[in-house]
């Protein structure tokens, strides 16, 4: 197979215990190889890896750091046979994904020790993302001395909320002194999917107002104007807002202390539990946080399942109304993510549940939205005045946009 011999785009995005990536051509985005590197340091590492001209490879392997992964990664990228790249020089630049850039970072920026020592001081407000982050980052300056490494941040498309959706109801030194505040997650997803929209529609995206609701594991919605987040669900961690597959999402504050005095529960406990033990995993009861789960279960009279769904879909349906108001209307409502792409009868319940949201001009097609979701699917009625799309996202493209663009 012929090799590509330059101008490819590395993204990263290393975890606690792997390491995802994506190679693309720089010309026409296309994706050259992808796949994730697993269970880092632990028993039955493997990679998973895809490429244009190869079905899918699972080999178990020997890994136990982040370095050592994207070691391996590269001598898949360059294999003799599997491989989609003469050598390393191919690859001119790289972009990582960082979770937390707090209200210092509000753009791709090219990495250096400036800018990790902003990732290092951000991993008190994401310990379990940004230190992961720049493991990958400083496995990659090791091994590829000097193409240009670009860091792309999850909170970067929310810098531009205003205080007024920013601010928590706390004295302002809390804000000031502390940092506390609404930062928004899954920036890089909401931002891919609000331009596709845009180039789907046909319109500058200067001139639209969407809702983009991103439904996976974690879920987030955000209210965009004219090209830029207004609004968004998670707030100053990525636990507020809907709930999701193990997290709580939004609830009295007070429980908190509630537990803390009344339940002697220690801080880490009551913390795994909101992160890890809530969401549908904790309301359905059925050990199980995937969402196919929750629904199969439902769909066999278990009422504790259903309660889950359904409160899901609700609160996603109040997020549509609160951001149709914030946004004195709306030109289209997207769905994105495992969920937001894949789950016909929870976006039916979002958008038609009870009495449905026609009165706010948003009107389900209850065929459309059972077709498979390939690419670009239009799923409203042809009485709604707001356009109902899924649109799959694809992280990796924009990282690899954004970083191309930067250097
Ligand atoms: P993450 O937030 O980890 O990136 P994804 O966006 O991949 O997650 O979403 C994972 C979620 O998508 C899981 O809860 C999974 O059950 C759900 N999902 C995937 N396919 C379907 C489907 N056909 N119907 C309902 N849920 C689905």
């Amino acid at each position: 197979m012929p090799k590509q011999n330059n101008s490819a785009v590395l993204v990263i995005n290393s975890g606690s215990s792997s390491v995802k990536f994506t190679l693309l051509k720089i010309m026409d985005e296309k994706i050259l190889a992808k796949g994730i590197v697993e269970r880092i340091g632990l028993e039955r590492t493997k990679i998973t890896y895809t490429s244009w001209h190869e079905k899918k490879r699972i080999q178990s392997v020997s890994v136990a750091s982040v370095r050592d992964a994207v070691s391996m990664i590269i001598e898949y990228l360059v294999h003799e046979k599997f491989g989609v790249i003469e050598n390393i020089g191919a690859v001119s630049a790289i972009g990582h994904r960082v979770v937390h850039g707090g209200e210092k970072i509000c753009k791709p920026v090219i990495i250096d020790p400036n800018v990790k020592n902003i990732i290092q001081e951000y991993s008190r407000l994401a310990p379990l993302h940004n230190p992961h982050n720049l493991e990958g980052i400083e496995a990659c300056e090791s091994i590829f001395s000097d193409i240009p490494q670009v860091a792309v941040f999850d909170t970067a498309f929310h810098s531009t909320l205003p205080e007024h959706a920013y601010l928590y109801g706390l004295p302002y030194a809390m804000y000031k002194d502390h940092g506390i505040r609404r930062y928004g997650f899954h920036g890089t997803s909401h931002q891919f999917v609000a331009r596709e929209t845009a180039a789907y529609i046909g319109r500058p995206i200067g001139e639209l107002k969407m809702i983009t609701c991103h439904l996976g594991n974690g879920s987030s919605i955000t209210a965009v104007k004219n090209g830029r987040s207004i609004d968004t669900s998670m707030g100053f961690t990525p636990l507020e807002g809907t709930v999701m597959g193990t997290r709580c999402g939004s609830i009295d504050p007070a429980i908190v202390v509630h537990m803390l005095t009344h339940l002697n529960m220690r801080p880490e406990e009551i913390d795994h539990l909101l992160n890890r033990k809530s969401g549908f995993l904790g309301v359905a009861g059925i050990n199980s946080s995937d969402a196919r789960d929750v629904l199969n279960a439902m769909k066999n009279d278990n009422t504790q399942a259903a309660a889950a769904i359904q409160m899901y879909a609700y609160q996603v349906r109040k997020y549509i109304g609160a951001y149709t108001a914030a946004l004195n209307g709306v030109d289209a409502i997207v769905f994105t993510a495992g969920v937001g792409e894949n789950s016909p009868e929870i976006r039916a319940m979002v958008c038609s549940g009870d009495d449905g949201l026609d009165n706010l001009g948003i009107v389900l097609d209850p065929e459309r939205n059972m077709a498979a979701p390939f690419t670009t699917l239009e799923i409203q009625s042809d009485k709604s005045r707001v356009k109902i799309l899924v649109i799959p996202t694809d992280e990796a493209q924009e990282i690899a946009r954004q970083t191309h663009a930067l250097i």
